[in-house]
């Protein structure tokens, strides 16, 4: 009667909706006890991150090897960087019956959705583009050519919420995680899974 292994969760949409504040708002209480998923990534550590905690920062080198391992479940290249989610942990929690939760973005999504069909995919989305915009911008991390970049990718992103399970516009970051945690809750009651 009871399935004991733990939900995927993927969260995703475009860079600066905001997606980093919301996981960090569920991660900051964990009520569900969520594992999240440490993503492999090539990119700069911005201040404040630590590695092993954020982000698992790689060289290029080091990045390709995993692939070629199939370390991955997912890897994608964004805005000139690579950025990965590890399987092995993600296998292990499951099967112990915990969800996991992963922050990704859209493309990365897409191909878990391909591998884990399984899992719950919720789009965060931004209540504008010009809200967008000011966030990027403000988030003062990135010069005007990369903006522009995250902007572009940002517009091709929006399209694909069509192929999401769930949208959470995140105008509020409490009433998003209150959202997103609904969903998963909900997700758990599900007859199927009971
Ligand atoms: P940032 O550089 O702002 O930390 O992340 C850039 C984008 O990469 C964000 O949309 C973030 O959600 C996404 N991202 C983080 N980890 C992964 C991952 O493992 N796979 C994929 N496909 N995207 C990721």
């Amino acid at each position: 009667m009871s399935d004991t292994r733990g939900l995927l969760i993927v969260l995703s949409g475009p860079s600066g909706v905001g997606k980093g504040t919301v996981r960090a708002a569920i991660f900051k209480n964990n009520i569900y006890n969520y594992v999240y998923s440490v993503s492999a990534t090539t990119r700069q550590m911005r201040p404040g991150e630590v590695d092993g905690v954020d982000y698992y920062f790689t060289s290029r080198e080091e990045f390709e090897e995993l692939i070629e391992e199939d370390a991955l479940l997912e890897h994608a290249e964004y805005v000139g960087n690579y950025y990965g989610t590890p399987i092995r942990a993600i296998e292990d929690n499951l099967s112990k019956g915990h969800d996991v939760f992963l922050e990704i973005e859209v493309q990365g999504a897409m191909k878990v959705r391909e591998r884990m069909p399984d899992g719950i995919f919720i789009f965060l989305a931004p209540p504008n583009l010009n809200e967008l915009e000011s966030r990027i911008t403000g988030r003062g991390t990135d010069n005007q050519e990369i903006i522009y970049e995250r902007m572009q990718k940002a517009r091709e992103e929006i399209d694909m919420m069509k192929h999401y399970d769930y949208v959470v516009v995140n105008d509020e970051v409490d009433c998003a995680v209150n959202k997103v945690n609904g969903i998963i809750q909900s997700e758990h009651l599900k007859v199927s899974r009971v």
